[in-house]
């Protein structure tokens, strides 16, 4: 099931899975896969007839989008942002990190 909400460093933010790429664009004007609003703290992800790597590249996308937002970077190169994705992206598939069963209080 995909996630409705992130937790943005403590700012939760919805996820709106469109149906179009004309829906993504809050204003309706261009064709988007991916948009990060920080006003209302919502990301808007075309769903429809794409790869689910595709999909999580794209929240990733606007993920790191927050982060910039909420950690004052300034304004971030969107190419260097994409790249960025496509590397969490793909150690996310690639690997199986169950972190919530990992025991940080267990010694050594
Ligand atoms: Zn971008």
């Amino acid at each position: 099931m995909k996630p409705v909400s992130v937790d943005i460093l403590g700012t939760p933010h919805k996820i709106i899975w469109c149906k179009t790429a004309q829906e993504v664009d809050d204003g309706g004007r261009t064709l988007l896969d991916g948009q990060y609003d920080s006003w209302k703290s919502v990301i808007r992800i075309h769903d429809i007839e794409r790869p689910m790597e595709d999909k999580l590249q794209t929240l990733w996308h606007e993920i790191l989008h927050g982060l910039e937002k909420i950690l004052h970077t300034g304004d971030l190169d969107d190419r260097v942002v994409d790249l960025l994705a496509t590397g969490i992206t793909y150690v996310m598939l690639h690997n199986d990190f169950d972190v919530k069963s990992w025991d940080i209080t267990q010694k050594e």
